[in-house]
């Protein structure tokens, strides 16, 4: 019988998994300002016409949902061109989901509460090692993010 050859690297040792990304490689965000939770609504990019200026013009977008580009900020009133045009993300390339009454680590699986606002993330790592733990904020969201 032929048995399958198994790839130990160059030194015979197993790799160690790809480590988790860092809170930026996420696209993690800070809390809004006004102590919302990140959805399409608050986001600077959302137009009220149910549309998303980065995506397909054709795309509905309607202001329950959310993307790893949001950005909070007053939403526009009507679709803008962009002078120089446009190469738009598809959904899969956003991340773009529903967000309901808007997502935060709170409602994070990787989200362990610490109190005070506070929490530690083990979805992302740490820069210095690359190894979570990772300190959060409650109202903070990254791409990563997967409901409770
Ligand atoms: S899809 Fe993303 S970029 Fe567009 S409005 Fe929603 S959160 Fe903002
Ligand atoms: S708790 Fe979830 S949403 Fe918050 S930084 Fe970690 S993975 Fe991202």
């Amino acid at each position: 019988m032929r048995v399958p050859v198994v790839n130990l690297g160059a030194l015979g040792q197993p790799r160690e998994p790809a480590p988790l990304p860092t809170p930026s490689g996420a696209l993690y965000r800070k809390p809004n300002p006004d102590g919302s939770r990140k959805r399409c609504g608050d986001c600077m990019m959302w137009v009220r016409e149910k549309r998303c200026l980065i995506h397909e013009k054709s795309l509905e977008v309607t202001d329950d949902l959310v993307c790893g580009f949001n950005v909070f900020g007053a939403p526009l009133d009507k679709w803008m061109e962009h002078p120089g045009g446009r190469m738009p993300v598809t959904p899969e390339e956003s991340g773009l989901r529903p967000a309901g009454p808007g997502v935060a680590c709170a409602s994070c699986r990787f989200y362990q509460d610490q109190g005070g606002g506070k929490g530690l993330c083990f979805g992302v790592s740490k820069e210095s090692d690359r190894r979570p733990p990772q300190p959060v904020d409650l109202l903070g969201w990254c791409a990563r993010y997967e409901s409770v």
